[in-house]
């Protein structure tokens, strides 16, 4: 990749009305080159770019050309495969030059791919080397409520992930937190949907067999590393417990937080000494990991 090729400052910058509520692409910086300004997003609108397209069809194949794109003396251009099918130029017949429309292939990569998630709603256009980091964090994907499956809940709610944080706001208003603390001090089985920094998260604390176990898991969404800090005091505040553990981004089996290894674990013995009028001051912590330190 090229500086030149990236310089261009003619791309519409990313649609900023596409995600409301979530994290979502136009927060992401797509580092091309050095010289591109922090925080510029080199995503455009379909409609912007679909007038372009067209300028890109080959005349023989109808398919989109990418380099290289060749030209006949006439000027008539055509995608590679073609041009080694016809060795002449399907327009005017002439042969074709030696040499690559350096212009129309930059074009083409700029120009872009759209989401494959465009049917949903997405607006996305980017060149196609980016597509795979936009898709990882698309929030037009299906999705189907968090909660569904955790300890007794049972919702049927469909949707996109761009609505998730607004589904579980209005539909699972007890268990919903917003914040990045929060206090759990309940001796009971617990599931709460955590809403920090535009990221969702799921917190999970479940007593079994005498011991406790908390975990945090983050829905999908950006691939924003975070952290959880599960902090446990005596009524006297003498004694501390805390533990600070890397999110896990949840998966589909729902009782996988057990299963990875990232969670806070209180045998029998350590528990009791923790439990107060039947209650924990326990407090959890989400922060987002800063990897420069
Ligand atoms: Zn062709
Ligand atoms: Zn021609
Ligand atoms: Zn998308
Ligand atoms: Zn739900």
């Amino acid at each position: 990749m090229s500086a030149v090729l990236y310089g261009s400052q003619t791309w519409s910058l990313i649609l900023r009305e596409q995600h409301s509520s979530l994290r979502t692409p136009c927060h992401l910086t797509w580092r091309l080159t050095e010289g591109m300004e922090k925080g510029l997003d080199i995503l455009a609108p379909v409609s912007s770019v679909g007038d372009l397209l067209e300028y890109l069809k080959c005349p023989r194949c109808s398919e989109r050309m990418e380099q290289p794109i060749a030209f006949c003396k006439n000027g008539h251009n055509i995608c590679g495969a073609c041009k080694d099918a016809m060795g002449k130029c399907p327009i005017c017949g002439h042969p074709f030059t030696g040499t690559t429309n350096i212009g129309l292939e930059n074009v083409s990569v700029w120009s872009g791919v759209a989401c494959p998630n465009v049917d949903l709603g997405c607006k996305i256009v980017c060149p196609s080397e980016l597509m795979t980091d936009h898709i990882a964090t698309c929030t037009y994907k299906k999705a189907t409520c968090p909660l569904d499956k955790l300890l007794s809940i049972v919702c049927p709610w469909e949707g996109l992930l761009k609505d998730m944080a607004a589904h579980c706001r209005e539909s699972h208003q007890s268990r919903f937190r917003e914040g990045s603390v929060f206090k759990s001090s309940s001796i009971n089985d617990a599931v709460n949907i955590i809403l920090n920094d535009d990221e969702i998260f799921i917190y999970h604390k479940l007593f079994k067999g005498g011991k406790l176990y908390c975990a945090v898991e983050k829905v999908g969404i950006s691939q924003t590393p975070y952290s959880a800090t599960f902090i446990l005091d005596t009524l006297s505040g003498l004694d501390r417990i805390a533990l600070n553990q890397v999110v896990n981004v949840v998966s589909e089996n729902t009782d996988v937080p057990l299963k990875s290894g990232k969670f806070l674990k209180l045998n029998d013995k350590l528990l009791k000494r923790f439990i107060c009028d039947g209650k924990l001051a326990l407090q959890v912590v989400i922060s987002e990991v800063n990897l420069e330190t």
